[in-house]
């Protein structure tokens, strides 16, 4: 029997589904100032898992209650190649229960399905890297590279736990990630990125019955506002056209005048400042010097339009540009025959609409990244988010099988 045989010989299905459903059951909702509202105890609950199946295994603390667990097999040796399974620990709230037909955090497992908070995004992805690495070592078979599982808090936020990995030596030495993200287990070579701009429009406060005593930042913020389908023009002819993703967009997401820090909102008082944001998704094709320049032109225009007002712009947050991945990198042809042999299949290429922990992975350590998971790509997020299980074990599969193919067996 070959090693691939005795290592997918090796992939319970019962044990990927269960471990899926006992991770979706651990509510991991991430809520500032609520100590308890955290991933620490589905990190202690992976932690656990890799520490049984005799991982190496490092518990990287990012904030408090909110730790990295990275756990892996072997080392990375001189001429072997080290690869990441990502997977992030936390969900997005579940809203109001009262609306789901299935419990949030029970976990119903009906008709092939599992049912809950995280099932698609991400547990289910998590447990299918977690059940591929351990049947890895459990049919005995020695990888000349290694094999990294990681477990990472705060993709649905600010990203802080792979920020945090990629400045440790199990991060920095990666020199590849599979990103287990819900793409119905897709091979997503390419991925939308996100700029979040604020605007601010400074004017004169002054009475709203004397507005010749002013300069109104509303106006100008009107303008920026009716800027917007002119730069989402722009993006869209600068931005590589993709089969994979929608093109880009510029969403005004926010508008305030005055902003709460600065001041109340009166009926009769012209603000002294407005602001608005602008949700920018993009693909790939254009820098964030081209950005910049687009943005600062806006504010240019805006300000020569209307005397008296200052506006400009900032990030909300770092740039997440948008990714791509050659199909010629060693990873995708690791994958595309990992798929063949998981699932009997020729894969099928996707995009990934949103960024994912994937893009601060291509940004700061210039590596490939290929998304594939289990999940319908549009359940995260919403009520009734569930998994077939199918999916869940055809993923496992890909992920032992890939890996295997990309790190070499000795
Ligand atoms: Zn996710």
């Amino acid at each position: 029997m070959t090693a691939l045989s005795q290592v997918l010989r090796k992939i319970d299905a019962d044990e990927v589904v269960e471990l899926t459903r006992a991770l979706v059951r651990i509510p991991s909702v991430y809520r500032p100032g609520d100590p308890a509202a955290t991933e620490a105890q589905v990190a202690a609950f992976v932690e656990s898992w890799l520490r049984r199946e005799d991982f190496a295994v490092e518990v990287q603390p990012v904030a408090p209650g909110r730790p990295n667990v990275i756990g892996w097999l072997g080392e990375r040796r001189p001429g072997a190649r080290s690869l990441l399974l990502e997977g992030h620990t936390d969900v997005v709230t579940e809203g109001d229960s009262a609306e789901w037909s299935h419990l949030p955090f029970s976990a119903d497992l009906v008709d092939d399905r599992i049912y809950g908070r995280g099932a698609a995004d991400m547990k289910s992805g998590l447990a299918a890297a977690m059940v591929a690495a351990a049947a890895i070592k459990r049919a005995g078979v020695a990888l000349r590279g290694k094999l990294v599982v990681g477990a990472l808090v705060d993709e649905e936020d600010g990203m802080i736990g792979v920020r945090h990995l990629c400045t440790t030596p199990v991060g920095r030495e990666l020199d590849a990630a599979i990103i287990c993200e819900p793409e119905q287990n897709e091979l997503c070579l390419e991925q939308r990125g996100v700029v979040w701009a604020r605007f601010r429009v400074r004017g004169k406060m002054a009475h709203g019955a004397m507005p010749e005593a002013g300069v109104n930042p509303i106006a100008g913020l009107g303008r920026l506002l009716a800027a917007a389908p002119a730069l989402e023009r722009r993006l869209r002819r600068a931005c590589e056209r993709s089969r994979h993703l929608k093109p880009p967009t510029v969403t005004p997401t926010i508008i305030q005048g005055p902003p709460p820090k600065i001041g109340v909102p009166q009926s009769n008082v012209i603000p002294a400042v407005a602001e608005t944001t602008f949700d920018i998704r993009l693909t790939p094709g254009v820098g964030p010097e081209e950005i910049r320049a687009e943005l600062e032109a806006i504010c240019r225009d805006v300000a020569q339009a209307q005397s008296g007002v200052k506006v400009e712009w900032e990030p909300v947050n770092a740039f997440r540009l948008a990714t791509k991945v050659d199909r010629s990198e060693a990873l995708v042809q690791a994958m595309v025959r990992g798929v063949k042999q998981a699932t009997g299949r020729t894969p099928r290429y996707g995009g990934v609409p949103g960024s994912t922990d994937g893009t601060i992975l291509r940004m700061e350590l210039g590596i490939p990244i290929v998304t594939c998971g289990p999940g319908d790509r549009l359940i995260p997020h919403q009520v009734d988010e569930f998994v077939p299980v199918d999916q869940v074990v055809d993923a496992a599969k890909i992920y032992a099988a890939s890996a295997m193919n990309y790190l070499e067996v000795e």
